[in-house]
Protein backbone atom coordinates (compact mmCIF):
# COMPACT_ATOMS: atom_id res chain seq x y z
CA UNK A 1 0.00 0.00 0.00
CA UNK A 2 2.99 2.40 -0.19
CA UNK A 3 2.75 5.46 -1.81
CA UNK A 4 6.51 4.40 -3.51
CA UNK A 5 7.37 1.94 -5.72
CA UNK A 6 7.91 -1.39 -4.45
CA UNK A 7 11.75 -1.28 -5.61
CA UNK A 8 12.04 2.00 -3.62
CA UNK A 9 11.31 0.35 -0.52
CA UNK A 10 13.33 -2.85 -0.42
CA UNK A 11 16.02 -1.08 -1.98
CA UNK A 12 18.89 -0.07 0.77
CA UNK A 13 19.57 2.93 1.57
CA UNK A 14 22.66 4.06 -0.62
CA UNK A 15 25.16 4.69 1.71
CA UNK A 16 26.78 8.03 1.72
CA UNK A 17 28.55 8.67 5.05
CA UNK A 18 28.54 11.75 7.24
CA UNK A 19 29.47 14.90 6.33
CA UNK A 20 32.22 17.05 7.74
CA UNK A 21 29.69 19.85 9.02
CA UNK A 22 27.34 17.23 10.72
CA UNK A 23 30.56 15.88 12.76
CA UNK A 24 32.12 18.91 13.41
CA UNK A 25 28.69 19.81 14.92
CA UNK A 26 28.19 16.67 16.83
CA UNK A 27 31.26 15.92 18.52
CA UNK A 28 32.28 20.27 18.96
CA UNK A 29 35.02 19.77 17.14
CA UNK A 30 37.59 22.79 15.45
CA UNK A 31 38.97 20.82 12.52
CA UNK A 32 37.20 17.80 10.56
CA UNK A 33 39.58 15.48 8.15
CA UNK A 34 37.31 13.71 5.46
CA UNK A 35 39.14 10.57 4.09
CA UNK A 36 35.92 8.89 3.42
CA UNK A 37 34.50 9.84 -0.29
CA UNK A 38 37.50 9.15 -2.18
CA UNK A 39 37.98 13.15 -3.53
CA UNK A 40 40.52 14.59 -4.98
CA UNK A 41 41.88 16.73 -1.65
CA UNK A 42 43.38 19.29 -3.60
CA UNK A 43 40.95 22.52 -5.14
CA UNK A 44 40.27 22.32 -8.65
CA UNK A 45 43.42 23.05 -11.19
CA UNK A 46 44.39 26.69 -12.25
CA UNK A 47 43.15 27.05 -15.71
CA UNK A 48 40.00 24.22 -14.83
CA UNK A 49 39.37 26.79 -11.91
CA UNK A 50 39.70 30.09 -14.24
CA UNK A 51 37.18 28.33 -17.09
CA UNK A 52 34.19 27.86 -14.67
CA UNK A 53 34.53 31.26 -13.04
CA UNK A 54 34.29 32.46 -16.62
CA UNK A 55 31.24 30.27 -17.23
CA UNK A 56 28.91 31.83 -14.77
CA UNK A 57 28.43 34.61 -16.89
CA UNK A 58 26.91 32.50 -19.49
CA UNK A 59 24.53 30.64 -17.47
CA UNK A 60 21.72 31.52 -19.09
CA UNK A 61 22.49 29.22 -22.33
CA UNK A 62 21.93 25.86 -22.10
CA UNK A 63 24.91 23.98 -22.66
CA UNK A 64 24.46 22.91 -26.18
CA UNK A 65 28.10 23.54 -27.78
CA UNK A 66 29.63 22.78 -24.72
CA UNK A 67 28.89 19.31 -24.84
CA UNK A 68 29.81 19.22 -28.68
CA UNK A 69 32.99 20.35 -27.59
CA UNK A 70 33.46 18.19 -24.96
CA UNK A 71 32.66 14.87 -26.94
CA UNK A 72 35.28 15.84 -29.51
CA UNK A 73 37.91 16.71 -26.99
CA UNK A 74 36.98 12.76 -25.10
CA UNK A 75 36.73 11.31 -28.34
CA UNK A 76 39.78 12.72 -29.63
CA UNK A 77 41.78 11.64 -26.10
CA UNK A 78 40.31 7.81 -26.63
CA UNK A 79 40.67 7.43 -30.47
CA UNK A 80 37.11 7.42 -31.25
CA UNK A 81 34.50 9.48 -32.44
CA UNK A 82 32.07 12.41 -30.42
CA UNK A 83 29.07 9.56 -31.72
CA UNK A 84 31.08 7.65 -28.88
CA UNK A 85 30.52 9.86 -25.84
CA UNK A 86 27.89 11.11 -23.80
CA UNK A 87 27.79 12.81 -20.24
CA UNK A 88 25.84 12.40 -17.47
CA UNK A 89 26.43 14.16 -13.75
CA UNK A 90 28.69 12.79 -12.41
CA UNK A 91 29.63 8.86 -12.87
CA UNK A 92 26.76 7.94 -10.72
CA UNK A 93 24.07 9.31 -12.32
CA UNK A 94 25.66 7.71 -15.94
CA UNK A 95 24.94 4.34 -13.90
CA UNK A 96 21.50 5.11 -13.20
CA UNK A 97 20.50 6.01 -16.30
CA UNK A 98 22.15 2.79 -18.13
CA UNK A 99 20.23 0.87 -15.78
CA UNK A 100 17.33 2.83 -17.14
CA UNK A 101 18.19 1.87 -20.74
CA UNK A 102 18.65 -1.99 -20.26
CA UNK A 103 16.70 -3.82 -17.52
CA UNK A 104 13.28 -4.62 -17.44
CA UNK A 105 11.63 -6.31 -14.89
CA UNK A 106 13.14 -10.06 -14.38
CA UNK A 107 16.52 -9.05 -16.05
CA UNK A 108 19.20 -10.82 -14.20
CA UNK A 109 22.14 -8.54 -14.03
CA UNK A 110 25.61 -9.67 -12.29
CA UNK A 111 27.79 -8.10 -9.92
CA UNK A 112 30.55 -8.23 -7.97
CA UNK A 113 29.53 -8.79 -3.25
CA UNK A 114 32.01 -6.06 -2.37
CA UNK A 115 31.60 -3.58 -4.89
CA UNK A 116 30.39 -0.06 -5.50
CA UNK A 117 26.90 -0.14 -3.91
CA UNK A 118 24.98 2.03 -6.62
CA UNK A 119 25.26 -0.93 -9.26
CA UNK A 120 22.95 -2.86 -7.36
CA UNK A 121 20.86 -0.10 -5.57
CA UNK A 122 19.56 0.98 -9.37
CA UNK A 123 19.72 -2.61 -11.04
CA UNK A 124 17.01 -3.40 -8.12
CA UNK A 125 15.00 -0.25 -8.34
CA UNK A 126 14.24 -1.53 -12.32
CA UNK A 127 13.21 -4.75 -11.39
CA UNK A 128 16.53 -6.89 -12.16
CA UNK A 129 17.16 -9.53 -10.82
CA UNK A 130 20.88 -8.91 -8.59
CA UNK A 131 23.17 -11.41 -8.67
CA UNK A 132 26.00 -10.93 -6.10
CA UNK A 133 29.29 -12.75 -6.83
CA UNK A 134 31.79 -12.53 -3.77
CA UNK A 135 35.33 -11.70 -4.54
CA UNK A 136 37.86 -14.13 -3.92
CA UNK A 137 39.70 -13.76 -0.56
CA UNK A 138 43.09 -12.20 -2.51
CA UNK A 139 39.93 -9.47 -3.31
CA UNK A 140 39.98 -10.26 -7.50
CA UNK A 141 36.70 -10.76 -9.52
CA UNK A 142 36.14 -14.36 -9.40
CA UNK A 143 35.58 -14.50 -13.17
CA UNK A 144 35.07 -17.96 -13.44
CA UNK A 145 32.10 -17.63 -11.31
CA UNK A 146 30.66 -14.46 -13.37
CA UNK A 147 30.64 -16.99 -16.49
CA UNK A 148 29.19 -20.10 -14.41
CA UNK A 149 26.28 -17.34 -13.75
CA UNK A 150 25.47 -16.51 -16.81
CA UNK A 151 22.32 -17.66 -18.35
CA UNK A 152 19.92 -16.60 -21.12
CA UNK A 153 18.58 -14.09 -18.99
CA UNK A 154 21.75 -12.42 -18.30
CA UNK A 155 21.49 -8.71 -19.28
CA UNK A 156 24.04 -6.76 -18.05
CA UNK A 157 27.35 -7.46 -16.02
CA UNK A 158 28.80 -4.51 -13.72
CA UNK A 159 32.79 -4.58 -13.57
CA UNK A 160 34.17 -2.01 -11.38
CA UNK A 161 38.29 -1.80 -12.46
CA UNK A 162 39.78 -0.71 -10.53
CA UNK A 163 37.72 -1.95 -7.78
CA UNK A 164 36.03 0.19 -5.12
CA UNK A 165 36.09 -0.49 -2.27
CA UNK A 166 39.26 -2.79 -2.41
CA UNK A 167 41.28 -0.84 -4.65
CA UNK A 168 42.69 -3.68 -6.75
CA UNK A 169 42.44 -3.95 -10.22
CA UNK A 170 41.72 -7.13 -12.67
CA UNK A 171 44.86 -8.15 -14.28
CA UNK A 172 44.42 -7.20 -18.06
CA UNK A 173 44.98 -10.59 -19.65
CA UNK A 174 42.26 -12.45 -17.10
CA UNK A 175 39.81 -9.75 -17.95
CA UNK A 176 40.38 -10.21 -21.65
CA UNK A 177 39.95 -13.71 -21.65
CA UNK A 178 36.65 -13.43 -19.84
CA UNK A 179 35.26 -10.98 -22.46
CA UNK A 180 36.24 -13.60 -24.91
CA UNK A 181 33.76 -15.92 -23.35
CA UNK A 182 31.08 -13.43 -22.36
CA UNK A 183 27.81 -13.71 -25.43
CA UNK A 184 27.26 -11.22 -27.73
CA UNK A 185 23.94 -10.28 -26.40
CA UNK A 186 25.26 -9.73 -22.76
CA UNK A 187 26.28 -6.25 -21.93
CA UNK A 188 29.48 -5.43 -19.79
CA UNK A 189 29.51 -2.22 -17.67
CA UNK A 190 33.57 -1.62 -17.38
CA UNK A 191 33.32 1.42 -14.19
CA UNK A 192 36.86 3.24 -14.67
CA UNK A 193 35.95 5.80 -11.92
CA UNK A 194 39.55 5.68 -10.57
CA UNK A 195 41.00 4.24 -13.65
CA UNK A 196 43.40 7.74 -14.44
CA UNK A 197 45.31 6.58 -10.83
CA UNK A 198 46.15 2.95 -11.91
CA UNK A 199 49.45 1.58 -13.86
CA UNK A 200 48.19 1.21 -17.34
CA UNK A 201 50.30 -1.69 -18.08
CA UNK A 202 48.30 -3.76 -15.74
CA UNK A 203 44.69 -2.38 -16.12
CA UNK A 204 42.43 -4.00 -19.15
CA UNK A 205 42.04 -1.77 -22.06
CA UNK A 206 38.02 -2.21 -22.48
CA UNK A 207 37.72 0.69 -25.03
CA UNK A 208 39.56 -1.31 -27.52
CA UNK A 209 36.26 -3.58 -27.36
CA UNK A 210 33.82 -0.87 -28.07
CA UNK A 211 32.31 -1.88 -31.66
CA UNK A 212 33.66 -5.01 -31.31
CA UNK A 213 31.59 -6.29 -27.96
CA UNK A 214 28.41 -5.04 -26.12
CA UNK A 215 30.52 -2.66 -23.57
CA UNK A 216 29.87 0.71 -22.31
CA UNK A 217 32.80 2.19 -20.41
CA UNK A 218 32.04 4.97 -17.25
CA UNK A 219 34.52 7.25 -16.14
CA UNK A 220 33.94 10.68 -13.93
CA UNK A 221 35.79 14.03 -13.68
CA UNK A 222 34.92 13.74 -9.47
CA UNK A 223 38.29 11.57 -8.80
CA UNK A 224 41.72 12.42 -10.84
CA UNK A 225 40.19 15.73 -11.85
CA UNK A 226 39.15 17.00 -8.65
CA UNK A 227 35.80 18.08 -9.58
CA UNK A 228 33.49 15.95 -7.17
CA UNK A 229 31.70 18.91 -6.40
CA UNK A 230 31.00 19.98 -10.30
CA UNK A 231 29.09 16.38 -10.95
CA UNK A 232 30.15 15.22 -14.31
CA UNK A 233 31.22 12.07 -15.75
CA UNK A 234 31.29 10.00 -19.31
CA UNK A 235 30.73 7.02 -20.94
CA UNK A 236 32.26 5.70 -24.36
CA UNK A 237 30.69 3.19 -26.35
CA UNK A 238 29.09 2.55 -30.09
CA UNK A 239 26.68 5.18 -31.52
CA UNK A 240 24.09 3.33 -31.51
CA UNK A 241 23.93 2.60 -27.33
CA UNK A 242 25.29 6.30 -26.94
CA UNK A 243 21.80 7.37 -29.06
CA UNK A 244 19.94 5.05 -26.75
CA UNK A 245 21.80 6.38 -23.58
CA UNK A 246 20.54 9.72 -24.93
CA UNK A 247 16.86 8.94 -25.19
CA UNK A 248 16.49 7.82 -21.93
CA UNK A 249 18.38 10.71 -19.89
CA UNK A 250 17.02 14.18 -19.81
CA UNK A 251 18.39 16.40 -22.64
CA UNK A 252 20.74 18.78 -20.50
CA UNK A 253 21.80 16.33 -17.78
CA UNK A 254 25.09 18.05 -16.88
CA UNK A 255 25.98 21.81 -16.79
CA UNK A 256 28.07 24.95 -18.50
CA UNK A 257 30.63 24.66 -15.53
CA UNK A 258 31.21 21.30 -14.83
CA UNK A 259 32.16 20.92 -18.48
CA UNK A 260 34.14 24.65 -18.76
CA UNK A 261 36.38 23.11 -15.76
CA UNK A 262 36.62 19.46 -17.18
CA UNK A 263 37.45 20.91 -21.01
CA UNK A 264 40.04 23.43 -19.68
CA UNK A 265 41.63 20.70 -17.67
CA UNK A 266 42.21 17.94 -20.53
CA UNK A 267 43.74 21.32 -22.99
CA UNK A 268 45.83 23.18 -20.64
CA UNK A 269 46.31 21.69 -17.00
CA UNK A 270 47.98 18.12 -18.01
CA UNK A 271 51.22 19.44 -16.00
CA UNK A 272 49.60 20.23 -12.72
CA UNK A 273 47.46 16.94 -13.17
CA UNK A 274 50.14 14.71 -13.40
CA UNK A 275 52.04 16.47 -10.51
CA UNK A 276 49.42 15.73 -8.37
CA UNK A 277 48.54 12.66 -9.77
CA UNK A 278 52.21 11.47 -8.39
CA UNK A 279 51.79 13.58 -5.46
CA UNK A 280 49.18 11.56 -4.57
CA UNK A 281 50.52 7.92 -5.70
CA UNK A 282 53.62 8.71 -2.96
CA UNK A 283 51.68 9.94 -0.27
CA UNK A 284 49.64 6.37 -0.73
CA UNK A 285 53.00 4.82 -0.61
CA UNK A 286 53.84 6.25 2.56
CA UNK A 287 50.27 6.12 4.05
CA UNK A 288 50.35 1.91 3.52
CA UNK A 289 53.48 1.68 5.18
CA UNK A 290 52.95 3.74 8.16
CA UNK A 291 49.67 1.45 8.26
CA UNK A 292 51.72 -1.88 7.95
CA UNK A 293 53.68 -0.39 10.81
CA UNK A 294 50.84 0.10 12.68
CA UNK A 295 50.03 -3.58 12.14
CA UNK A 296 47.38 -3.39 9.33
CA UNK A 297 47.73 -5.56 6.27
CA UNK A 298 46.92 -3.46 3.15
CA UNK A 299 45.19 -4.66 -0.25
CA UNK A 300 47.63 -3.53 -3.37
CA UNK A 301 45.75 -0.20 -4.15
CA UNK A 302 45.77 1.41 -8.07
CA UNK A 303 43.36 4.35 -6.91
CA UNK A 304 43.31 7.23 -4.51
CA UNK A 305 42.18 5.33 -1.36
CA UNK A 306 43.79 2.61 0.86
CA UNK A 307 41.30 -1.02 1.97
CA UNK A 308 43.21 -1.95 4.99
CA UNK A 309 42.81 -5.21 7.45
CA UNK A 310 42.61 -4.47 11.05
CA UNK A 311 45.60 -5.86 13.07
CA UNK A 312 44.87 -8.72 15.06
CA UNK A 313 43.24 -8.86 18.07
CA UNK A 314 42.06 -4.71 17.18
CA UNK A 315 38.05 -4.05 17.93
CA UNK A 316 35.93 -4.14 14.80
CA UNK A 317 35.79 -1.26 11.84
CA UNK A 318 32.66 -0.02 13.37
CA UNK A 319 34.24 0.84 16.98
CA UNK A 320 37.19 2.75 14.85
CA UNK A 321 35.48 4.59 12.67
CA UNK A 322 33.48 6.12 15.32
CA UNK A 323 36.26 6.71 18.08
CA UNK A 324 38.44 8.01 15.09
CA UNK A 325 35.11 10.44 13.91
CA UNK A 326 34.82 11.69 17.41
CA UNK A 327 38.42 12.85 17.07
CA UNK A 328 37.43 14.57 13.67
CA UNK A 329 38.58 12.08 11.21
CA UNK A 330 35.81 10.36 8.81
CA UNK A 331 36.74 6.97 7.08
CA UNK A 332 34.59 3.80 5.47
CA UNK A 333 33.77 1.45 7.53
CA UNK A 334 33.88 -1.68 5.39
CA UNK A 335 31.35 -3.45 7.57
CA UNK A 336 28.30 -2.49 4.95
CA UNK A 337 30.18 -4.29 2.67
CA UNK A 338 30.73 -7.80 4.37
CA UNK A 339 34.28 -6.65 5.96
CA UNK A 340 33.78 -6.23 9.99
CA UNK A 341 37.71 -5.92 9.87
CA UNK A 342 38.34 -3.77 7.23
CA UNK A 343 38.56 -0.02 6.86
CA UNK A 344 38.83 2.30 3.28
CA UNK A 345 40.77 5.27 3.48
CA UNK A 346 41.23 8.09 0.95
CA UNK A 347 44.49 9.39 -0.02
CA UNK A 348 44.33 12.97 1.66
CA UNK A 349 47.25 15.97 1.78
CA UNK A 350 50.17 14.81 3.84
CA UNK A 351 49.10 16.99 6.44
CA UNK A 352 45.57 15.09 6.80
CA UNK A 353 47.13 11.73 6.44
CA UNK A 354 49.61 13.13 9.25
CA UNK A 355 46.25 13.89 11.29
CA UNK A 356 44.31 10.51 10.57
CA UNK A 357 47.90 8.64 11.41
CA UNK A 358 48.27 10.05 15.16
CA UNK A 359 44.19 9.98 15.63
CA UNK A 360 44.33 6.16 14.53
CA UNK A 361 47.54 5.52 16.78
CA UNK A 362 45.76 6.92 19.92
CA UNK A 363 42.26 5.11 19.22
CA UNK A 364 44.03 1.96 18.85
CA UNK A 365 46.44 1.97 21.82
CA UNK A 366 42.90 3.74 23.99
CA UNK A 367 40.43 0.66 22.99
N1 LIG B 1 31.86 4.66 -9.44
C1 LIG B 1 32.65 4.39 -8.40
C2 LIG B 1 33.40 3.12 -8.38
C3 LIG B 1 32.77 5.31 -7.35
O1 LIG B 1 33.54 5.02 -6.31
C4 LIG B 1 32.05 6.52 -7.41
C5 LIG B 1 32.11 7.58 -6.32
N2 LIG B 1 32.52 7.22 -5.10
C6 LIG B 1 31.23 6.74 -8.51
C7 LIG B 1 31.16 5.80 -9.51
C8 LIG B 1 30.38 7.97 -8.64
O2 LIG B 1 31.15 9.07 -8.84
P1 LIG B 1 30.57 10.45 -9.37
O3 LIG B 1 29.08 10.30 -9.43
O4 LIG B 1 31.03 11.47 -8.40
O5 LIG B 1 31.18 10.62 -10.71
Amino acid sequence: DSTFRNEVNITQPYIQGETEDEVRRKYHLDKVVKLGSNENPYAPYYHSKNAMIRSISTLNRYPEDDFVNLKQLLADENDLKPENVALGSGAGNIIETISKMFINEGDEVLIAKQSYRLYREVSKLMGGKVIEIPLTDDYQFDLEEFQHKITDKTKLIWICNPNNPTGTVTDASKLEAFMDQVPDDVWVIVDEAYAQFANHLSLANFVRYIGRKRVMVVRTFSKFYGLAGARLGYVLADPEAIQAYDTVTEPFNTNRTAIAGAAAAIQFDQAQIEGTRKKILGDREGLIESLGLLGFSVAPSQTNFVFAKLPDGAPNATTIADALMKQGVIIRDCTPWGYPDHIRVTVGTHKELEFFLSKLTAVLSNL
